[in-house]
């Protein structure tokens, strides 16, 4: 079997461990062995970036245009093969996988066009005859980490304006799924991008994240995952003076009041809580429900969670993957077990035995639960929902706000008036109306408050605020 080594200045390098790849769908099925980093791989990574900075980060518009632009087409020319890899790797269905697999071609695309609209200003001086120029210049070495329910987008909404905006990068893709992350090095290596400018080093967090973070070389970190992991990284670059983005977790409302369009509710619930098997970051994970339509909502999006077909990613007839691997799975359980020791009543979660080995189960609703339970509190991140009634839409919104997270947010309603009202006093990053919490798109802003996100927005031109540092400059012409 091929060994999957990393990239670093240029070259393939192998390591002395490795780890496989497995696919969740089927764990017979190896995707491949992938090179496991060791600390001195990553800081020759770490050192290889910083040696191709001062050219890369001097290199012309047009060139770094072509890169990525080129990028993108071969990532849409080879979205079939490479959305078959992810959903190898991950275990989400082939038609997501294929959308992602599109997305991240979009998104380098989207951000060879931005290396030609970097701009800047020019700012009379209150000083006479003085005029201020403020410009924008590449913020250096970039360590990325990123987490497996993504293995292509994320990468790409980092990697692609890192580099259009002239930084060059080191990236630790999750360990679970190094497969797309690989491809993309892959692509970029054979795209003419010179030697250094993008790293690939795979393996554990512990090692390889860990080494990034704590670099001297390094002049920010973002990073996509969990919150514990997330923060203690935060901590470690706030002493370190460096620059960090991170986006964390969700327990994303979704409101459904008695005026909802009932179909539309249903619809966009059972997308927003189980589709990706539910591991969004995104994904609605509470459903705050008024009285007048609770029982309906509840008896409609029950029928239609247990008639969603559970299996094989590649399988044409699935409609939903597997859990990613055995430890997330088991917390799946796990939180189930909570809510039903608070009380909750449980609807599906049940583990399923299918023709091919894998981490399988039936998406879940746990129904009569307060906001004050565990499962309310904590992202599980698996296919599991619960559910909240509330008397009327001043408590539904309270309820949403309710919560250290605030990434996004939806409502269900035919009234103009909850609607704009939810809009202004959401506490989230990202709104939907009538629509799912999750599935947003690539060419605007991505991000969330309070405990989901720190830094600036990732993806569209706000991209540009974390990728880039400005420089005010007085010029006095004597
Ligand atoms: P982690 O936060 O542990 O992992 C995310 C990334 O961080 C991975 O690349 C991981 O490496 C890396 N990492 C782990 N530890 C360190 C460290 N000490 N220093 C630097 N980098 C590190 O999430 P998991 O993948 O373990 O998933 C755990 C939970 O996180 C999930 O159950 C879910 O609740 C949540 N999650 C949230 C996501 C989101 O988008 N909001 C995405 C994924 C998970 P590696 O895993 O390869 O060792």
């Amino acid at each position: 079997m091929t060994t999957y080594q990393h990239l670093v200045g240029g070259e393939w390098v192998s390591s002395s461990r490795t780890s496989q790849n497995v696919n969740p769908s089927d764990t017979n099925d190896i995707v491949g062995d992938f090179a496991e980093a060791d600390g001195e791989i990553a800081h020759a990574a770490i050192q290889a970036a910083r040696d191709a900075f001062p050219a890369w980060s001097r290199s012309s518009p047009q060139q770094r245009f072509d890169v990525l632009d080129a990028a993108g087409n071969t990532i849409l020319a080879r979205k079939e093969e490479l959305g078959m890899l992810l959903a190898r790797e991950e275990g989400k269905i082939l038609p997501e996988a294929i959308g992602e697999v599109v997305r991240a071609g979009q998104i380098f695309k989207f951000f060879a066009a931005e290396a030609l609209r970097v701009g800047g200003e020019i700012v009379p001086s209150v000083r006479p005859g003085m005029t201020v120029e403020v410009t924008r210049e590449a913020v250096g070495v970039i360590g990325m980490i990123t987490p497996w329910n993504f293995p292509i987008a994320i990468p790409a909404w980092k990697i692609a304006p890192a580099l259009a905006f002239g930084n060059t990068v080191v990236l630790k893709p999750a360990e679970l799924v190094p497969g797309c992350a690989w491809e993309i090095a892959k692509i970029l290596h054979e795209g003419k991008l010179p030697p250094g400018v993008f790293n690939l080093v795979m393996g554990k967090g512990s090692v390889v994240g860990e080494t990034l973070v704590s670099s001297k070389h390094v002049d920010a970190i973002s990073f996509t995952g969990s919150v514990k992991t997330g923060r203690a990284i935060g901590a470690r670059c706030f002493e370190s003076g460096k620059k960090f983005q991170l986006e964390m977790g969700g327990k994303n409302p979704m409101v459904v009041l008695d005026d909802a369009d009932l179909d539309n509710a249903i619809a966009s619930t059972l997308n927003g809580s189980f589709f990706s098997t539910g591991q969004r970051c995104t994904a609605s994970s509470r459903l705050i429900v008024t009285a007048g339509i609770y029982d309906k909502f509840i008896e409609g999006l029950i029928a239609q969670m247990r008639a969603l077909r559970v299996g094989h990613a590649l399988e044409k007839s699935s409609q939903m993957g597997p859990v990613v691997d055995k430890r997330q799975l088991d917390q799946n359980q796990m939180y189930l077990q909570i809510a039903k020791d608070d009380g909750a009543q449980i609807f599906g979660g049940e583990l399923l035995d299918l023709p091919t080995p894998g981490f399988y189960m039936a998406p879940a609703l746990a129904v009569d639960t307060n906001n004050a339970m565990r499962i309310n509190r904590e992202e599980v991140f698996g296919p599991v929902a619960s559910v909240v009634k509330a008397a009327n839409y001043e408590e539904a919104l309270a309820l949403a706000n309710d919560t250290e997270f605030g990434l996004s947010a939806g409502i269900c309603t035919t009234s103009l008036k909850y609607a704009a009202h939810f809009k202004r006093n959401a506490e989230a990053g990202m709104i939907m109306v009538n629509a799912p919490t999750a599935g947003v798109d690539y060419h605007v802003p991505f991000g969330g408050r309070k405990g989901s996100s720190y830094g600036p927005r990732e993806q569209g031109s706000y991209a540009r605020e974390f990728y880039t540092t400005v420089k005010t400059t007085y010029i006095n012409p004597l």
